[in-house]
């Protein structure tokens, strides 16, 4: 059977799922901002028009924003991974293998499906996408995962094609490489578009062609598979589970610097409890655990201080993760010096089951594997920190909180849009765990 694909990606991602629950926003220029509402990491086609680029500073374009009434939002990623999560539910039902991509886009194997028609099941997948999930998204179906990318691309720009380009058996197919510039094909990027540039390669048809000796010679084998994938000769099938993890951090840059440490060990054991989370979540155990502290590197005496720590037993426990990683913070802190960021970073990490058992383990495993199971089941129900360890804090002034000044109230999950009917504690803090704290 010849390969065929299809790439499903969502248009415009952050500002559709701010419409879903905002049909307000519909037809209007809507962008949403990065972290501590930084730069604009989607826009809406209306913002788009405006010339609005990505990866734009919010601050350059304040004046089009008040001109043009731009409605703004603050990135909301929990709601954001949670409307993903639902298309990719969606999208399985489509294909017997799939490859999630990207938060947004998807893989389907095809393969074998050209016996019936494929504009017209391509043109299902967005319907059906539209109806469980409300979020509109682009086709494009081809030869190889390349070309399917290449499809998407163009469908995005043509108004004719409606979401759907179908280049699998298109007369049209050089054509439409023709109208792709090199630097936007699929692995291509920056680095070789100046290379290709200078001779003369400055489209998808011309790359296909290109003398393939050069190509090896500049590019390597990764340069030759794509030549072949854009020959519509697949390299890449689809690749249904992800390779496994090797390590799994989580940092944030601070608005300003701090120098307090009972901030920074705040704003570290909060980082700390979500990479916990995530390893559970995984089903994953960590055995070593590095501690990370930068100072501003636009000053003098830019220094980035770290510690690795071995956990005595490989764990996804979050008190002794967080006990383990204050310790690390202890040890590399010094007073005096303003921190722009924080972040912890999990490594040797493993499946959690064969986790060996020490004689000398003072922590009780399976009780603590139920704690936590019932600490992220709340959460995942009431919304992401309903429940907290003591270490990292009690909100207040926490300077070292990322902002969001725009965030809508938007989520698909938690009991976020009903505050004033049940009138929830927002936090609460588990502080039964630390009797299960590390040695
Ligand atoms: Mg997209």
């Amino acid at each position: 059977m010849p390969p065929l694909f299809a790439l499903v990606d969502c248009d415009n991602f952050y500002v559709s799922c701010e419409r879903v629950f905002d049909p307000g926003l519909e037809g209007k220029a809507v962008i949403v901002l990065s972290n501590n509402d930084g730069c604009v990491v989607s826009r809406s086609n209306e913002a788009k028009a405006l010339g609005i680029g990505m990866g734009v500073p919010e601050f350059k374009i304040r004046d089009l924003i008040r001109r043009h009434r731009v409605q703004v939002f603050s990135s909301n990623y929990a709601f954001y991974s949670d409307m993903s999560r639902r298309v990719m539910q969606t999208l399985a039902g489509f294909s017997p293998a799939m490859e999630v991509y990207s938060i947004d886009e998807a893989f389907l194997d095809l393969a074998g499906f050209e016996r019936w028609d494929l504009a017209a099941y391509g043109r299902r997948i967005r319907q059906r996408v539209r109806e469980w999930t409300g979020l509109p998204v682009t086709v494009g179906i081809a030869r190889s995962k390349t070309l399917a990318k290449v499809a998407a691309r163009l469908a995005k720009r043509s108004k004719r094609a409606a979401g759907i380009l179908d280049l699998s058996a298109s007369p049209w197919l050089d054509r439409a490489l023709a109208a792709v510039a090199v630097e936007d094909v699929w692995g291509v990027g920056r680095r070789y578009a100046g290379f290709l540039a200078a001779r003369g390669i400055t489209n998808a048809l011309q790359l296909k062609h290109a003398d393939e000796g050069l190509i090896r010679r500049r590019m390597g084998v990764v340069g030759l598979r794509l030549l072949r994938e854009l020959q519509g000769i697949s390299c890449y099938p689809v690749v249904t589970s992800r390779p496994p993890r090797k390590s799994l951090g989580v940092s944030r840059t601070f608005r300003q610097e701090i120098t307090r440490a009972a901030d920074l060990r705040e704003a570290l054991a909060s980082y700390t409890a979500a990479a916990a989370e995530r390893l559970r979540a995984e089903k994953l155990v960590a055995g070593v655990l590095t501690v990370y502290l930068l100072t501003n590197r636009f000053r003098e005496n830019y220094r980035c201080d770290n510690i690795t720590l071995r956990l005595p037993v490989a764990s996804s426990h979050t008190p002794e993760l967080i006990g383990c990683a204050l310790q690390g913070f202890s040890r590399i802190f010094r007073p005096g010096r303003g921190y722009k960021k924080v972040g912890v970073q999990l490594g040797e990490i493993a499946p959690e089951s064969p986790v060996q058992a020490s004689f000398f383990d003072p922590v009780d495993r399976p009780k603590a594997r139920r704690l936590m199971q019932a600490v992220d089941r709340i959460n995942r129900r009431m919304g992401p920190a309903t429940l907290v360890y003591g270490a990292q804090g009690l909100g207040g002034e926490q300077p070292w909180k990322t902002t969001f000044k725009h965030r809508s109230r938007a989520t698909a999950t938690g009991l976020e849009p009903l505050p004033e009917a049940f009138d929830f504690p927002k936090t609460a803090t588990v502080s039964l765990v630390s009797n299960l704290a590390v040695s």
